[in-house]
């Protein structure tokens, strides 16, 4: 699980980001709601049971499965992209283009981030798992959420997690609800039917409208006392060494290349975008100029970042990938 509350930030600091396509930044500031659910749209499927979630959690057990969060990671992924740029600009419904950019570059945020951070995260986590045997994926997830919790210290001066903030920012639809499946019909349509038309099957509406309802549940549930009073808890220098700046790395390498990669992406998309070709031709040379992982973007290849020491344990298995799409990816 991913600290989601970093792939909305970035998704809103990437928009902002000098160099950034004017109209690009126009759109993602102009429409901050589907700039977030872009931003988070691969880690929805996740947010099934929140209460399961948090018990997992605690209990430090794996990560949970998640059959469309490892399909949307790791089954062509950087194929995906192509194909939800191109369904952004043909979709029929009612949607407009300062929209549809901001879906599209919320969606490049993500993977930017993914492919940037995951070598780092992924290393960390091994390196963790080694010492206490827990799994993976669990540290996995704890990793990604000191990055966040330091990365907003220092940016900010305060962390986003047990703040009100966290519970405007998770609302990821203009329709929408905490007890509701509730999300506007176009962008559901949109949503599944990208889905739809680029797998063999889709997620229900109403299942994906329930990530959307869960999610915004998981925005509630981490903006209370509790969960500022456990921020200020972790957040020590001896922590700080441990997962973000250390004599084995400096999480600002790393994050350099987040905003390279996320920079020339959303160029990248929007020139893709316009263009409106979306044959073989076009798709796989937008593809090859990406540089977006085409297996995995959970354990994408690190391919031009920084370099970290090698480490002898091998790998657990990826844990969000269940076996059929292993065999695929
Ligand atoms: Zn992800």
């Amino acid at each position: 699980m991913p600290a989601p509350q970093f792939h909305l930030t970035f998704g809103e600091l990437l928009g902002a980001e000098p160099g950034t396509p004017r109209e690009m930044q126009q759109a993602m500031a102009d429409e901050p709601i589907y700039t977030r659910l872009g931003s988070i749209f691969h880690d929805l499927p996740y947010y099934g049971n929140m209460v399961l979630m948090a018990i997992r959690y605690g209990l430090k057990r794996p990560a949970e499965e998640s059959f469309w969060g490892a399909q949307l990671h790791a089954n062509r992924p950087a194929d995906f992209v192509a194909h939800y740029i191109a369904s952004a600009r043909t979709f029929e419904g009612p949607l407009s283009r300062a929209e549809r950019l901001a879906l599209v570059g919320g969606l490049i945020s993500h993977v930017a981030l993914d492919c940037t951070l995951h070598p780092l995260v992924n290393w960390i986590a091994r390196r963790d798992s080694a010492l206490d045997g827990v799994s993976e994926s669990h540290h996995h997830r704890l990793t990604e959420k000191y990055h966040s919790m330091f990365f907003h210290l220092d940016r900010f001066g305060e962390d986003v997690i047990g703040s009100l903030a966290i519970r405007r920012r998770t609302v990821i639809t203009k329709a929408s609800s905490y007890l509701r499946r509730n999300a506007e019909s176009p962008i559901v349509q949109f949503a599944t039917g990208t889905m739809g038309s680029f797998y063999d099957r889709a997620p229900k509406p109403r299942e994906w409208a329930s990530w959307v309802r869960s999610f915004r549940q998981f925005g509630r549930m981490v903006s209370g006392p509790m969960a500022r009073r456990n921020s200020f808890k972790l957040r020590t220098p001896a922590q700080r060494e441990h997962y973000f700046q250390s004599s084995d790395f400096d999480f600002y390498d790393f994050w350099a290349h987040s905003l390279r990669m996320g920079r020339d992406l959303l160029q990248l998309g929007l020139d893709f975008f316009d263009a409106g070709q979306f044959d073989d031709t076009a798709r796989q040379r937008f593809i090859q100029a990406s540089r977006i992982d085409r297996k995995n973007l959970g354990a994408p290849s690190g391919e031009g970042l920084p370099a970290l020491p090698a480490q002898t344990t091998a790998p657990d298995a990826p844990s969000e990938l269940p076996a059929e799409v292993r065999r695929v990816a």
